[in-house]
């Protein structure tokens, strides 16, 4: 018995102005064979957690291909067609598989594909055909359409937000196929689609509404109901035509599967008007810097230039702003801007001159603001995660520190990881020794900042994260959908479809 095991990660953005290539996948690095299976060891990730379930149960396996890219801007079609060339020719020279494991994003979209982790789930079906098992797993902001339903056995979703199980998640998918392919348990699907997306800064699993309802959903797993859940919230800045937020469980019983999915597929609708983020205006911000006396710093969260959610990360409105009110304290800010990182490196460390800081990639959001600074230092941008994932190692290109009095502003020219301490620390920025922090990321950074800040203050610069979904150009999603519709009327149990 053998099974395929695939990854292919990106989160689009439908809303940022550029596009996603190929090359943004090979500067992550794409690995084949054995060397994907050696690149995941002892990181942490999805991969990891399924050829560990793969190996426990004694299912052998041929690792094909590991993509990989920074949740940004929707792909090209090079991206799709390379990860499938590589799947055909390992079915073609390697086959026949009995299954496949698969490890995904779920919310994906290329200039041609709306649905890419859907079209790769039926392309593996119509490849390995309908016997085999096919199980993948996914963030908890996928976009769980009826086509990966149709033509998968098994979803498992991160249970976490912020996300810290990324290896727990590809073993529960892992751990699924062995369970059907070793005939250990009759196991089945069942899958509710909810109409509606939420700004992602809004909610999280550890705190109320929805840790109510993950409560709820553990409950069922621990007392035997079903076998594993997942409730995935769709990133909500997808603008594809088959779109919203899923609940999915498996378990041996399709009748009891199909009752769980619709009790948590109810409870999600229930809450959909309690999760928006409490927004603050940027002078409230900056004056509460101004204040802060706590030894802690306050955590300005702008998570509509996030780049974990596919933002530019080049708004510097907020550094603007405080630039014009004269207030000079300590304050980090950062942002994205190639450009002004090559100036820095013209200019040297240690020497002042004038730079224009944002606006360079996302011209419609994000304006520039010309500030005289002096080049603090100057990095290679190569860094190592002390969060979740520790110790993985995260390549921005070259950086560069500027300061404006008190004010230091790192300068990147991508931004990753952002709600990771280290994105600062490691280039001399210790958030500690701060009033004010600019962190451009939505829920990921409480694992980092939570315990170390004296308080978060959300704000947001309207970028392509924006929380004011309302005023995205959406085109492609239906009519009916929350926030542009109500959806009370939306019968969860008409929806759900069991397998
Ligand atoms: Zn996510």
């Amino acid at each position: 018995m053998k099974v395929l095991v695939a990854e292919f990660s990106q989160e689009s953005n439908s809303f940022c102005p550029t596009r996603t290539t190929l090359e943004d996948f090979r500067r992550y690095g794409i690995t084949t064979g054995a060397d994907y299976r050696e690149s995941v060891r002892g990181i942490g990730i999805e991969s990891e957690g399924i050829f560990t379930a793969l190996e426990e149960y004694g299912i052998s396996y041929a690792p094909v291909i590991r993509m990989r890219a920074q949740a940004g801007p929707i792909t090209l079609p090079e991206v799709y067609n390379h990860f499938i060339e590589s799947i055909d020719s390992a079915v073609r020279s390697q086959g026949p598989f009995d299954g496949a494991v698969l490890s995904l994003h779920g919310a994906s979209q290329s200039t041609e594909r709306d649905d890419v982790c859907g079209d790769i789930v039926e392309h593996v079906r119509s490849l390995l055909g309908p016997r085999a098992v096919i199980s993948a797993s996914y963030d908890l902001h996928a976009n769980i359409t009826r086509k990966i339903f149709d033509n998968s056995d098994f979803a498992c979703g991160y249970l976490t937000y912020p996300h810290v199980d990324f290896r727990e998640t590809g073993y529960r998918a892992g751990k699924m196929a062995c369970m059907k392919l070793l005939k250990k348990k009759e196991l089945h699907m069942s899958w509710c689609p909810v109409p509606m997306i939420e700004p992602a800064s809004g909610y999280s699993t550890e705190k109320e509404p929805m840790a109510t309802v993950v409560r709820k959903a553990k409950k069922m797993v621990s007392d035997g109901f079903i076998e594993d859940y997942s409730i995935f919230e769709m990133q909500p800045w997808l603008d594809v035509k088959e779109g919203g937020s899923a609940v999915v469980a498996i378990g041996s019983d399709p009748d009891v599967n199909a009752k769980c999915v619709q009790e948590l597929a109810a409870d999600m609708k229930a809450i959909r008007t309690q999760m928006s983020p409490k927004l603050f205006s940027f002078d409230e911000i900056i004056e509460a810097g101004e204040k802060n006396e706590t030894g802690k710093p306050i955590i300005c969260v702008d998570f509509s230039d996030s780049s974990n959610a596919g933002a530019a990360g080049d708004n510097s409105d907020v550094l603007a702003r405080m630039l014009e009110t004269g207030k000079n304290y300590d304050a980090a800010f950062i942002v994205v801007d190639g450009p002004a990182v090559d100036k820095a490196f013209e200019v040297g460390v240690g020497n002042t001159a004038k730079f224009s800081l944002g606006g360079t990639i996302d011209k419609v959001c994000s304006r520039p603001v010309t500030v005289e600074a002096k080049v603090k230092s100057l990095h290679d941008g190569d860094f190592k995660l002390e969060g979740p994932s520790r110790g993985l190692v995260r390549h921005l290109g070259t950086c560069a520190l500027l300061g404006i009095g008190r004010i230091h502003i790192l300068v990147t020219r991508t931004m990753a990881s952002t709600g990771d301490p280290q994105l600062y620390r490691h280039f001399g920025v210790e958030p500690m020794l701060y009033k004010l922090v600019m962190v451009k990321a939505n829920t990921s950074f409480y694992a980092g900042y939570g315990e170390i800040c004296s308080s978060i203050m959300f704000t947001d610069t309207c970028c392509a994260a924006t929380a004011d979904l309302k005023g995205l150009p959406f085109r492609r999603l239906p009519r009916c959908f929350y926030p542009f519709s109500d959806i009370e009327d939306f019968d969860v149990k008409a929806h759900t479809l069991s397998k």
